[in-house]
């Protein structure tokens, strides 16, 4: 039931950190003062080449004003399509596929529109009762704006809540079906759905497939185009450490470049010509003609800062030290605290190549023991109905933190420090 290799006291932590490649990242990073945070699978934490290269744009608007726009160190005309040239690094795809624009929702209803063409026979969107929930408002709304019924969104559902199963979510593809799109890590319970297995079973149905990636994107290696997957979008404040709200990405396989993209702004036009103000739309032959509005330079700003470090550390090396750190965790739980009185259970899958980046450890009080870890400095969240979410993020936690974490989680339940919180849910957490 465990992972063999790893040992229960504070010295064997404190070796795993010594002998960490990566340890050295963590001081590139702002770690909230006296708190072990283990939340940047919600939100990552600053670093300080993020806050550099936002000072710098602050700066060249001051200095520039809008001469920034081609003179600024990095023009800002450019800076959507340079990010997504280095984010596409990370995700196996080529420069001009990718392009850091508006926001993960928002890039959601650009490409399932643009990819959505029902026709008599084909009309149904697949997609999963396990994602993120605003994934499935854009799809339920964009089958409604085509006229349809909400049934024509069809959500593979989960036997346990926690999983699906790829094999269930292929037997729904069927001869209605027009589009599939799914979360490629599931937000609860941390399973990495098979992307490339689900691709292949899409195409050989005739059916395209799309990704939601916000939850692996910059801890998770992906390949995009080896896979032939045909578009994805994902948010950049969770692992890719853009900062709140920072602008997201989108990646659209070079093969349908000719496509009409489905929602049109002015900042999709064709790059050397959008000054030319014409009346008549014609779209940048690449991932950047699916930009809609002006960049967003200072949300996007950050992620210049955060893209340098990550693709100094190296996505492979970040996959292997998450996880470990991820193995660490669930053995540590599993022979610290799953036995009574601690009962603690794991909801994540064991199998290295089903999980993402975080661990979800499950406990029928796991709001209120949730509420005692912050006490005790622990920045974690809960998700309904009894997942505590724990990400142990690479590029700045330690194996130490992993260790620490168990401790103060057996005391909570020792001295049942969870009893003075209150049960219900307080809005954000
Ligand atoms: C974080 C996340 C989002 C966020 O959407 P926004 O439009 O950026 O608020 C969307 N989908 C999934 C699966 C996510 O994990």
């Amino acid at each position: 039931m465990t992972i063999d290799g790893f040992e229960l006291d504070e010295d064997f932590a404190r070796k795993l950190d010594l002998a960490d490649p990566l340890a050295g990242f963590r001081h590139h990073f702002y770690i909230p003062d006296g708190e072990i945070y283990m939340d940047g699978n919600s939100l990552g934490l600053l670093s300080q080449a993020s806050e550099s290269s936002v000072l710098q744009a602050l700066d060249e608007w001051k200095t520039l004003g809008i001469r920034g726009w081609l003179e600024a160190r990095q023009p800002w005309f450019y800076l959507a399509e340079e990010l997504g040239a280095k984010c596409a690094k990370l995700v196996g795809a080529e420069a001009n596929e990718v392009v850091a624009t508006g926001t993960t929702t928002v890039n959601i209803h650009s490409l399932v529109n643009t990819f959505y063409q029902p026709d008599s026979r084909r009309r149904k969107i697949l997609a999963d009762e396990l994602t993120f929930p605003t994934d499935i408002y854009a799809l339920r709304s964009i089958v409604n704006l085509r006229g349809f019924d909400t049934d024509n969104l069809v959500l593979a559902e989960s036997g346990d809540g926690g999983f699906l199963d790829e094999n269930e979510i292929i037997a729904l593809m069927d001869k209605n079906t027009a589009l599939v799109f799914l979360p490629s890590v599931l937000y609860r319970s941390g399973q990495l759905l098979d992307m490339k297995y689900l691709t292949e079973q899409a195409h050989k149905r005739g059916i395209q497939i799309g990704f939601d990636c916000s939850h692996s994107v910059g801890v998770v290696p992906h390949d995009f185009d080896k896979w032939d997957v045909d578009f994805a979008v994902w948010c950049s404040y969770k692992y890719l450490n853009g900062g709140p709200g920072s602008t997201a990405f989108l990646y659209l396989n070079k093969e349908y470049f000719d496509y009409e993209p489905a929602l049109t702004g002015w900042f999709g036009y064709v790059k050397d010509r959008q000054f030319d103000l014409d009346l008549e739309f014609e779209h940048a032959k690449n991932a950047g003609g699916w930009q809609i509005s002006s960049p967003a330079i200072l949300s996007s700003a950050p992620l210049e800062g955060s893209l340098k470090i990550i693709l100094e550390a190296g996505i492979e090396k970040i996959r292997q030290k998450s996880l470990k750190l991820t193995a660490y965790l669930m053995h540590l739980i599993d022979n610290v605290l799953s036995r009574q009185p601690y009962s603690f259970e794991i909801g994540t899958p064991r199998e290295a190549g089903r999980r993402g980046g975080h661990v979800a450890v499950v406990h029928e009080e796991g709001l209120r023991i949730s509420e005692a870890l912050r006490a005790k400095g622990v920045i974690s969240d809960f998700r309904p109905p009894n997942f505590i979410r724990i990400a142990p993020v690479p590029l700045y936690n330690s194996y130490y933190e992993v260790w620490r974490i168990i401790q103060l989680l057996k005391e909570i339940i020792d001295e049942k420090e969870y009893k003075k919180f209150p049960r219900d849910r307080k809005r954000i957490s």
